[in-house]
């Protein structure tokens, strides 16, 4: 959509967005900044927080940008607070850090890998919203970013996929645990040619036959991704929580 036919959904919404300085969690920051909300973004790196901070607040968006790698205690704690500082509530938390240390199959994965495929991509994503959950406003909304690979876990991403299944199943034990006062709700994103996926979208013959499993017949882009989320997010998706919406552009999922 163009950025100038955005909605507001967010006036006055506190929105915190994790792993967002660049990729699917930036666009995702801008849409609900574009929408009014004042963003908490964060990465592991000074630099590209800095820059990220610089792209948004170029097109009047609110930002609070800080250093968070999700599995530093530490730092997520920093992040609550410092939120809680500067904006006094938090309205939503979309948590979208993600890592994918090993292509090996499951059984040939280090016990290095495995834990650290739980530790970014599942436990550190409680941590932080536990850490969030005495500030989360009535009404309030978590998303978690899944993947496509949650329901049939591909060669090469198999342990990634599977940490992204427990987050469809983290989803609904959340959404139950944390209503009425919160939502939550998961986005799945197919295939978005991104620095994280770059090994395999760059690669001419796997794009061309990732884009004949969509329907549409092409990749995700990040605003795709952000269009979703912001829609979980919003008070239009007041009904909804425990669900997980597939953003794949048709790619066969699940029934
Ligand atoms: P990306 O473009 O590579 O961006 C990753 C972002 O996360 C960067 O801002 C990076 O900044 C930050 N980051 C990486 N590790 C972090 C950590 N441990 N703690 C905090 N920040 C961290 O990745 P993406 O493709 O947008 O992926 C975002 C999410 O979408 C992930 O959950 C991924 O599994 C999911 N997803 C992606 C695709 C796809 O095709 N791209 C498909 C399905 C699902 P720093 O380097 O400064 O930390």
């Amino acid at each position: 959509m163009e950025k100038s036919k955005i909605g507001r959904r967010f006036e006055g919404k506190v929105a915190i967005v994790t792993a967002s300085t660049q990729g699917i969690g930036f666009s995702i920051a801008e849409r609900f900044g574009l929408e009014g909300a004042s963003v908490v973004i964060s990465s592991r790196r000074q630099k590209n927080v800095d820059e990220a901070v610089k792209k948004l607040q170029a097109q009047g968006i609110e930002v609070l940008g800080l250093v968070c790698h999700v599995s530093n205690a530490q730092q997520r704690k920093n992040l609550i607070d410092q939120t809680i500082q500067k904006y006094g509530k938090i309205d939503v938390v979309v948590s979208n850090a993600a890592a994918n240390p090993s292509v090996d199959a499951i059984l040939k994965t280090q016990e290095s890998a495995l834990d650290k495929l739980w530790e970014i991509n599942v436990k550190t994503a409680i941590l932080l919203i536990k850490d969030a959950s005495p500030h989360l406003t009535e009404g309030s909304s978590i998303v978690f970013i899944s993947s496509i690979s949650a329901f049939q876990p591909p060669t090469g991403l198999a342990m990634y996929g599977v940490t992204k299944t427990a987050l469809l199943g983290l989803t609904k034990a959340l959404a139950t645990e944390m209503g009425p006062r919160t939502r939550v709700n998961c986005v799945a994103p197919g295939f978005v040619p991104t620095h994280f996926a770059e090994f395999i979208t760059n690669n001419e013959t796997m794009r061309k036959s990732l884009e004949e499993t969509t329907s549409l017949k092409r990749l995700g882009t990040t605003e795709d991704m952000a269009a979703a989320t912001a829609f979980l997010a919003s008070d239009e998706a007041s009904y909804i929580t425990g669900e997980t919406l597939v953003v794949a552009g048709g790619t066969p999922s699940r029934l």
